[in-house]
């Protein structure tokens, strides 16, 4: 079956649903896109920055500045390792707190036992536009005297408590980077509710993120790649076949992109690529709508798959949909399903590979830590992307495996 999947297939579907750049975004116009998004999902002005780790850095400095004498910061033991790397480059620690079970948000008991006086900020994580429950990192936070930190890196657009996500804790971010939805091949966007740490964050921002010619010529060229290359016909060349690769020696990591080097990138955005994610931004709204209702339409049939769990979103919430997160019941049924649909084409894929105190090149900036939740979730779980070329007879296929993959 999976050698047939294979050989059949011409395109190649991306693992998340990112929104396809036209020839006409490409034209130059104001650098309009923080506002034009700050308009969309109704938030005050957001700060424009060269990545979701970017924003992070910029928003840790700020914090760490205003509070010197605490130095840790709290993330779900499940998540982008360019978190810990990005806490690491400003010279904090830190601190991988377990997830709930079969759940990749921070688990309620274990978060209060890490939160303490030493504590400088918790990171609540939406990932893959599913919605973390802050209310309850709030709750813990505040009581401690620590900054809550919204990554949605993966949820731009998302709604909690009929507000964008990141309004709720003191500060909230996003990514643009390519396959996380809108993208300007490297991007971010940071929010905060409080119009002085906003003032705060924006000086920093310009402190840290300078105009940088190198990076900014390059991230143009690898944007017209984008350009090039999202779509079908392009995907297998930019992404299918170095996938391949990367599973053919052995390499998990390296094949979900989830190999990353110090230091990161901390430079400004330059005008055109914002001018070019305005130009696209208009299409969003339209973009996510028909990424929720292609979700709606396949959820039932996930959900109905005896052993596998669908992630949702909890009352009150509008997540996005870039992609679905299954946890299968076994890691021997997760790694059979991979087995079959990988490498087929069809964006079915993994997450993060490991829990983060399980990367190797991690050690000596993410401490050793016992996790179970977190490995669980990253031996047991699997995305399928969301993109608008997905069809009835992919997502049929998809589901016959799973249907046939038993523990
Ligand atoms: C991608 C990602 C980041 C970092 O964003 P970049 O724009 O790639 O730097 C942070 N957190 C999560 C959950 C992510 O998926």
């Amino acid at each position: 079956m999976s050698a047939d999947v294979i050989t059949r297939r011409r395109h190649e579907l991306p693992p998340t649903a990112g929104l396809p750049l036209r020839l006409s975004d490409l034209r130059p116009g104001p650098a309009a896109l923080a506002t034009i998004i700050a308009t969309q999902i109704e938030t005050p002005p957001l700060i424009p920055t060269c990545s979701g780790s970017a924003a992070l850095m910029i928003a840790l400095a700020t914090l760490a500045a205003r509070n010197p004498q605490r130095r840790r910061v709290v993330v779900p033991a499940w998540t982008c390792p360019l978190v810990a790397l990005a806490i690491h480059q400003v010279g904090l620690d830190v601190v991988p707190c377990d997830v709930r079970p079969a759940h990749f948000d921070l688990d309620p008991g274990a978060l209060r036992r890490v939160c303490d006086e030493r504590t400088l900020a918790v990171v609540p994580t939406h990932l893959g536009g599913r919605i973390a429950d802050v209310d309850d990192a709030v709750a813990a936070a505040h009581a401690v005297g620590v900054a809550v930190i919204e990554d949605a890196a993966q949820a731009l657009s998302a709604r909690y408590h009929h507000a964008s996500v990141g309004m709720t804790g003191d500060i909230g971010f996003f990514s643009l980077a390519a396959g996380k939805g809108l993208s300007i091949y490297e991007g971010g966007l940071l929010l905060a509710r409080d119009p002085q740490l906003r003032s705060q964050l924006a000086r920093t921002a310009r402190e840290l993120a300078q105009p940088d010619r190198y990076w900014e010529w390059r991230r143009r060229l690898e944007l017209l790649g984008y350009f090039a290359l999202y779509r079908p016909s392009g995907l297998r060349l930019a992404y299918g076949n170095p996938l391949r690769r990367a599973l053919r020696r052995g390499d998990p990591v390296a094949a979900v992109g989830d190999d990353f080097s110090l230091p990161l990138p901390l430079h400004a955005v330059g005008r055109w690529r914002q001018a070019v994610g305005a130009h696209a931004a208009v299409r969003l709204p339209d973009f996510l709508r028909a990424c929720l209702k292609r979700a709606q339409h396949y959820l039932p049939r996930l959900k109905a798959i005896p052993g596998v769990r669908v992630l949702e979103d909890p009352p009150g919430t509008i997540g996005t949909w870039p992609f679905f997160l299954l946890v299968l019941d076994s890691q021997r049924r997760r790694d059979a399903v991979l087995d079959r649909l990988w490498r087929s084409g069809l964006g079915v894929s993994r997450l993060f590979i490991h829990a983060l105190p399980d990367y190797d090149y991690l050690q000596g900036i993410v401490p050793a830590a016992d996790v179970p939740n977190a490995r669980n979730i990253a031996a047991c779980s699997l995305t399928i992307g969301n993109s608008p070329w997905l069809t009835d007879a992919d997502m049929d296929a998809i589901c016959k495996v799973l249907e046939e993959t038993r523990a």
